[in-house]
């Protein structure tokens, strides 16, 4: 379980938008289960369908979330006209056990969106429950 403040949603669907039809990516900090604060990042990869977050402003986000006595908690990326579920890359490249992933799906309409959690360690896939304060 993972408690996201409203604001910080609507930013990251506002985040996958702006992106749109490329992927956005981002940070999520925060202490426990609860996600305090997101870094927006540069999405550095060629493909349209994948992501990389820059180094740089990774350097940056953790010098922040270190200043803050903060904890990364997640990392979020768009899935732009493909379902909210992680792509067989996405769980290639989840390197990170303690992290959450979460995904914002978005359709070309921008009427409505996903936006899910998920844990994912050796290839295993969990839907984490996302509760929007
Ligand atoms: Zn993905």
């Amino acid at each position: 379980m993972i408690s996201l403040p409203k604001a910080i949603a609507e930013d990251m669907v506002q985040h996958a938008r702006e992106e749109y039809p490329r992927e956005c990516c981002g940070m999520l900090a925060g202490k426990d289960t609860t996600i305090t604060k997101f870094f927006k990042i540069k999405n550095i990869a060629q493909r349209m369908d994948e992501y990389e977050l820059d180094p740089l402003e990774q350097v940056d986000a953790f010098e922040e979330i270190d200043r803050l006595s903060l904890k990364l908690l997640g990392v979020y990326h768009s899935h732009p006209n493909h379902p909210c579920y992680p792509s067989g890359l996405d769980i290639h490249q989840a390197f990170y056990p303690d992290t959450l992933f979460l995904i914002i799906s978005l359709n070309k309409d921008m009427t409505g969106f996903q936006l899910k959690a998920f844990k994912m360690c050796e290839g295993k896939v969990e839907e984490e429950t996302i509760i929007f304060d």
